[in-house]
């Protein structure tokens, strides 16, 4: 069975069209205009879109990207200090690990694991990672070419932030939904002493169909909750010292899987009459919460992002060959 997907396109286009709307106001203007903001909003479901594909090279590639199952570490003795922010150091950790416990995991036949990824913890907070860093090298060579670019240049290049922006989003917005940060991502599994529902439709109703039920999310309400993007410090700019600020955002949702299991216990996310609804609030902070995060993100890559020097070179030899 495929993986529930986390929000569904409503959540992550509210996160990516909250997050645009909290970028301070010195990052490029061009994003706000209509046609940008809707195709950012569109973007926020694109990676989604991705895992409806039946091709299993896709599905093996992407699927993995939008979670991080984090008690699965402790299988692979790895802890969250030592979290390399380069993916294939981490993947080379797991194999290694694997190699040496080969009983730790148990064998999954391969008819159930058709696109082999069963068993992975996920690679989301590389994903986000990987993206910031694209936002941050389209940035990069937007500088250079408003410098000494054509005007195809520069819309082609603000073109590709909008669609790095966009796709990106739907990463950040899988960062808040607690299921996706968990084993316990589709009802609970193993011990159950609590007794928490282990029913298979848990993830989708908390992805969308419970938000359906009490009425979806509300722009204006939200847009009250969220604070304005600022910029996150790093040391001389350096990008690895955005991963910390990644894993601890997830650590932080990972936190609330327990809180969000009780709360349906407690009859608090039927979505109906006054106690099923109270849930609610609780699911809308986490998608300001994604949107807080995003906009971090969009607006450091954009401050830290220096103008291409290699491509300022190359266009200042063009200029001079055409000035011939
Ligand atoms: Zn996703």
């Amino acid at each position: 069975m495929q993986r529930g997907h986390a929000w569904d396109y409503a959540g992550h286009r509210m996160v990516n069209l909250l997050a645009i709307e909290n970028l301070p106001a010195d990052f490029p203007s061009f994003v706000n205009e209509a046609k940008n903001r809707e195709r950012i909003a569109f973007l926020g479901g694109e990676a989604d879109r991705w895992r409806n594909t039946p091709d299993l090279p896709l599905k093996h590639a992407n699927g993995p990207d939008h979670f991080f199952d984090i008690e699965y570490l402790k299988d692979y003795d790895i802890t969250f200090e030592y979290l390399s922010p380069f993916r294939y150091t981490f993947v080379q950790q797991l194999g290694r690990t694997k190699a040496l416990f080969p009983d730790r995991s148990p064998k999954i036949p391969v008819e159930q694991n058709r696109d082999r990824t069963k068993g992975l913890p996920g690679f989301l907070p590389w994903t986000i990672m990987e993206y910031y860093s694209k936002v941050k090298s389209a940035c990069s060579y937007l500088k250079a070419f408003e410098e000494l670019g054509t005007p195809e240049e520069i819309e082609n290049a603000r073109q590709n932030i909008v669609y790095l922006m966009g796709v990106m989003g739907h990463f950040a917005g899988d960062a808040s939904q607690p299921l996706h940060t968990t084993k316990h991502y589709n009802g609970w599994v193993g011990d159950n002493p609590h007794s928490y529902t282990t029913n298979r439709r848990f993830h989708s109703w908390i992805d969308g169909g419970y938000l359906k039920r009490t009425g979806g999310l509300d722009f204006n309400k939200l847009k009250r909750q969220a604070r304005k993007g600022k910029k996150l410090n790093t040391i001389r700019g350096r990008t690895d010292y955005i991963f910390p600020v990644i894993i601890g955002f997830i650590r932080e949702q990972h936190k609330l899987v327990e809180p969000l299991y009780r709360m349906d216990k407690d009859g608090k996310l039927t979505g109906d009459g006054a106690k099923g609804r109270m849930g609610k609030p609780f699911l809308e902070k986490q998608i300001v919460a994604s949107s807080e995060l995003l906009t971090d993100l969009w607006y450091t890559a954009y401050k830290l992002a220096p103008a291409d020097r290699y491509l300022i070179a190359r266009l200042n030899e063009r200029k001079l060959n055409a000035s011939k």
